[in-house]
């Protein structure tokens, strides 16, 4: 498997651990306010990185690093996603990975075989059709259906694998009733992350313009969503 691109230090990508993280090429949604077009639309014109070069990283700091967080892109449109993870596992490293939801049938068999330790899932609006069609920039009704079968895998209680859900608050996407929305949608969750849009490069030079929403709003989001998870916390 080849990756396109290798941060060899996170402190955020995997709660309270060290991690390395690569991120894969490809995805099969278009969010507008995607900040990484290169990695998801043109992932060839970036240089690649070898299984072999992640994994030697991860065994020369072994006393530094608690594991591998696999972002994207989306890595679970990768089949060769198998056969890494299994050989990161084989040398005892956590693995956690960050996706977009639609590919349930992955996730599950990752989770049976007890393959990844954290799941980070992306909600890109509230869970309904209409919404999320324009801010993950689908017109595939059942991608949004594959979603929200991952959603319900990850809220069972016994599903077997510690996880996160996220929003990226972008204004004029995600409203602050939006935000309470997903929240009553995904009740009890364990953990329910907000996280600043900073606008950088984007999908859509739109949202290049925005005004990310303030430090206090996100506050007061953070407040009102935490009524209907165990935690919820802001990021960035
Ligand atoms: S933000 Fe959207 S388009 Fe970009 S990698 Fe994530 S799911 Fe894919």
């Amino acid at each position: 498997m080849e990756f396109k691109g290798f941060q060899k230090t996170s402190l955020i990508e995997y709660p309270d651990k060290v991690v390395s993280v690569v991120f894969t090429g490809g995805c099969n949604f278009k969010c507008p306010f995607c900040q990484n077009p290169d990695l998801v639309f043109n992932p060839e014109s970036l240089p690649s990185i070898s299984t072999d070069e992640v994994i030697s990283h991860l065994v020369s700091k072994r006393k530094w690093l608690d594991g591998l967080a696999i972002s994207g892109g989306e890595p679970m449109i990768h089949q060769a996603l198998f056969g890494f993870i299994g050989k990161i596992k084989e040398e005892g490293f956590l693995v956690g990975i960050e996706t977009n939801g639609s590919n349930p049938e992955m996730l599950k068999d990752l989770i049976t075989d007890k393959l990844i330790d954290y799941v980070a899932l992306d909600i890109k609006a509230p869970l309904a059709w209409e919404r999320y069609k324009v801010a993950a920039g689908i017109d595939d009704e059942d991608l949004f259906r594959r979603v929200k079968e991952s959603i319900e895998i990850l809220l069972k209680p016994d599903s077997g694998v510690d996880y996160e859900f996220r929003t990226t608050a972008v204004p004029g996407l995600v409203k602050e009733e939006d935000i309470l929305e997903i929240a009553r949608q995904i009740k009890r969750a364990k953990r329910y992350v907000l996280q600043q849009f900073l606008p950088s490069i984007t999908l859509d030079k739109q949202y290049e313009q925005l005004k990310p929403y303030s430090k206090e709003m996100l506050e007061k989001m953070r407040k009102k969503a935490g009524d209907y998870v165990e935690i919820c916390q802001v990021r960035g």
